[in-house]
């Protein structure tokens, strides 16, 4: 990572996504706005998904001792992409 990628992320432009590519390495996600992602196991692309898609709330017991200020949903699937390929 080099030093301005991690001035972004401590800035909050950038968040760290908890999703290691095929070779582990660390993603950076440069949309701030609030969304969830969609990864798919066949070619491991990693796809903004409107947070409507999962409309969650926060159950007010998780607030307990912890202030949750956002979360993010890492969906895993096959893409559409991939989907209209035939499998090898
Ligand atoms: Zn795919
Ligand atoms: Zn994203």
């Amino acid at each position: 990572m080099t030093d301005r990628l991690a001035l972004l992320r401590d800035l909050g432009v950038l968040a760290d996504v908890p999703a290691p590519g095929p070779g582990g390495e660390a993603r950076y996600d440069a949309n701030p706005e609030m969304h969830h992602h969609f990864v798919c196991r066949r070619c491991g692309r990693l796809h903004d998904v409107p947070p409507d898609w999962f409309p969650v709330s926060i159950p007010a017991g998780v607030q307990t001792g912890f202030s949750v200020e956002h979360f993010r949903i890492v969906a895993e699937g096959v893409c559409s992409e991939c989907a209209a390929q035939p499998t090898a």
